[in-house]
């Protein structure tokens, strides 16, 4: 079995993703995907009926998730591939993870209406698919519905990243915490699309001298979010941190989403592609 056209990130309704799990699947599969992940922020909701559509689509399945980290002040996102998803640790370290997520929304809105955008709860309240899981991008699909910007990429610009009205720092889980909850769960941890980090190169030397420390095993290599200099930078980081590597396309809407489902270059030869490191949970 050598699979080539695997897609182990995206989001759903389950997370902030506008797509149902069985809409997701059917759609990778129509694109060539094998081997198929679906992988919601801090939550592992839609992983019985991702792997039953994934099956019902002809695709096999690693069961996923992509925690936010909090490292160096930045927010880190690690994708979890493969673990049991009925572990307790991993559904109470996931619960926690969560946990802040309300509270925040609350004072995003507080900023928004200070800059002049009142009720942004309410309104990014109706794009919510799990009221466990409000983020910033259902902010940004309402401040795009009322026409404050053109798109969800100049919502972030303008109101959502750091120093701007609506951005609130905010302490995720540690690196530490996020690799054990997938590692003790039988899986593998992924450093998520690297070069999106504003990391020093100390930074990020520290950033994959921790995780491998902690047991994480991998890294992204090819996702919707690097070019193809940075396809070649991680390549050559995997192999200098002896880490496997991941591809995941990081899917979110066909609306806001430059890269489909499947639709990226396969992953640079002389690399371990992460999914021999998991042949044993792939389903
Ligand atoms: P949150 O977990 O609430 O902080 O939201 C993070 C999510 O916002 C990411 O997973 C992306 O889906 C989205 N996001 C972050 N930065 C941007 C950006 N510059 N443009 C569009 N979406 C973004
Ligand atoms: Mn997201
Ligand atoms: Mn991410
Ligand atoms: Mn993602």
């Amino acid at each position: 079995m050598s699979i080539q056209n695997a897609d182990l990130h995206c989001h759903s309704v389950v997370s902030d993703g506008t797509l149902e799990p069985e809409v997701l699947a059917a759609r990778a599969a129509a694109n060539g995907v094998e081997l198929w992940a679906l992988t919601d922020h801090d939550e592992i909701g839609g992983q019985r009926r991702a792997m039953a559509a994934a099956h019902a689509n002809g695709m096999k399945y690693l069961t996923g998730t992509e925690i936010s980290v909090t490292f160096a002040g930045e927010t880190v996102h690690i994708v979890g591939l493969g673990f049991d998803a009925d572990d307790a640790g991993m559904l109470r370290g996931l619960q926690a993870t969560r946990g802040g997520r309300g509270a925040r929304a609350l004072e995003i809105s507080d900023g928004l209406a200070k800059a002049g955008i009142p009720n942004a709860y309410e309104g990014a309240l109706k794009y919510v698919g799990n009221p466990d899981l409000v983020s910033r991008t259902h902010f940004a699909r309402y401040l795009v519905e009322i026409g404050a910007c053109k798109d969800t990429g100049e919502v972030f610009r303008r109101f959502l990243t750091e120093g701007k009205p609506g951005y609130v720092p905010h302490r995720w889980a540690s690196l530490k915490d996020a690799v054990h909850w997938i590692t003790d769960a039988g899986g593998v941890a992924v450093i998520a699309h690297p070069a999106r980090y504003k990391f020093t190169a100390n930074e990020e030397y520290a950033l994959f001298t921790e995780f491998k420390a902690h047991g994480g095993r991998a890294v992204e290599v090819v996702t919707g979010s690097h070019t193809e200099t940075e396809y070649v930078r991680y390549a050559d980081t995997a192999r200098e941190f002896d880490l496997a590597a991941s591809r995941g396309s990081d899917f979110h809407s066909p609306d806001e989403s430059h890269t489909d489902l499947g639709r990226l270059p396969f992953l640079p030869g002389g690399l371990t592609p992460v999914w021999e490191l998991l042949a044993d949970r792939i389903r």
